[in-house]
């Protein structure tokens, strides 16, 4: 018999997948239910209750526990490398840390995007590899995999940068079980996870309209120095821009129909995070600092710990960078959960009868 894992509520899964890792049974996968969202299934033949897929949940706990007040940083940051900034998402913070972590030997791990669109987490070890895990996917990321190398690359002394959503960053802390001076969790400021499956079926469609195999899909483009508001699909060897309010499937993410339930109830919409260093779009930069607004991104980057503060002075050399109070920093995502919409049944029903596109369409209405 298969059940969910201790029967919770959806809104109580971030579908990180760390309970599927740590069960020393095999008993758990992770299957999408019909909004295309995964939840953990558990085979209770082979369940031997032992709880630790409940310990290691990442959401377990977390309205209980007493936040750490402790000093944080605020910056707003770019990477003075124009190469960098511009395939980034915000201002390249991403990938400046993720270099040096490469450069002195170790590992990185972002979310990539693969073949038929499918975002999944991988480890790199090599400079060159880095562009595959730049740039945000606004799309649930597949953490399957990862626990158990991070896990053996930590206790082997290698340095690792985990970059991820807040909820998958805790995840892994939860799963290794304790601190490691050696890893450095690095978490977005976040929206909510939008719905592999709905992602899937978006790709086919643009197969359809633009006729070719899928390759790739730029969710924040600059090519309009308009701060990656410019979406691009690469399709067989032809290559198609256009402004992110005109695209069905970022349309419906920010309307809040294809969001994960767990997004609207999120712990983590507070700066009081338990990563070492959050990073995120620096919204409202025109007003805070309008002289460093060009259009090509601004960072806004949160250094929780002494571990952030100390690899951070390593390389600010590698910004232009500047400090500010809390209060600058603040965007909704910051303090309170993504809002529920009530109309995303609606949304689920007209995309099972007909297509992202014509849903997104037809509730235009
Ligand atoms: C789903 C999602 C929602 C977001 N919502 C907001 C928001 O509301 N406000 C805000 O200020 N910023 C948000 N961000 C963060 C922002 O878009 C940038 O990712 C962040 O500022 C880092 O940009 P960068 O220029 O430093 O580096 P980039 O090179 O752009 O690096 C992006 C980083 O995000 C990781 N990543 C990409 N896609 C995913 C994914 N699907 N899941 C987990 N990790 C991923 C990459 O591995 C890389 O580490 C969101 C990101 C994601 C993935």
């Amino acid at each position: 018999m298969q059940t969910e894992v201790g029967m919770r509520k959806k809104s109580q899964c971030c579908g990180c997948g760390a309970c599927m890792a740590v069960c020393a049974r095999h008993a758990i996968r992770m299957a999408e239910d019909w909004e295309g969202i995964p939840y953990p299934k558990i085979d209770q033949k082979k369940c031997i209750h032992c709880g630790q897929c409940e310990a290691v949940c990442p959401l377990e706990r977390q309205s209980q526990e007493k936040r750490e007040t402790r000093e944080r940083k605020y910056l707003g940051a770019q990477a003075k490398e124009d190469t960098l900034r511009f395939t980034s998402s915000s201002g390249g913070v991403f990938p400046v840390l993720a270099r040096q972590v490469l450069l002195e030997g170790g590992v990185v791990f972002g979310a990539a995007m693969g073949k038929e669109g499918r975002v999944f987490h991988r480890g790199i070890e090599d400079v060159c590899e880095l562009p595959q895990v730049q740039k945000t996917k606004y799309v649930q990321s597949d953490l399957q995999g990862c626990y158990s190398k991070i896990a053996r690359y930590v206790k082997a002394g290698r340095q690792v940068l985990f970059t991820g959503t807040p909820c998958q960053c805790q995840a892994v802390k939860r799963y290794l079980g304790k601190e490691y001076e050696n890893l450095l969790l690095a978490d977005l400021v976040c929206y909510g996870a939008p719905s592999p499956g709905i992602w899937r079926s978006y790709v086919k469609e643009l197969e359809k309209k633009y006729g070719g195999t899928f390759l790739g899909f730029g969710f924040r483009d600059k090519r309009a120095k308009d701060n990656g508001h410019t979406v691009s699909v690469q399709i067989e060897g032809k290559e198609y821009a256009y402004p992110m309010k005109q695209d069905s499937f970022c349309r419906v993410y920010f309307r809040n129909y294809t969001i994960r339930p767990s997004c609207q109830e999120c712990p983590f919409c507070t700066v009081e995070r338990e990563s070492d260093l959050t990073m995120g779009d620096f919204w409202g930069i025109e007003k805070v600092k309008p002289e460093v607004e060009d259009g090509m991104g601004t960072s806004l980057v949160i250094l929780h710990t002494k571990k952030a503060e100390e690899f951070w002075d390593k390389v600010q050399e590698q910004f232009r960078f500047f400090s500010c109070k809390k209060e600058e920093i603040l965007q909704p995502r910051l303090c309170t959960p993504t809002p529920k919409s009530g109309r995303r049944f609606r949304f689920m029903l007209l995309y099972h009868l007909f297509s992202v596109c014509t849903a997104e369409k037809l509730l235009r209405r």
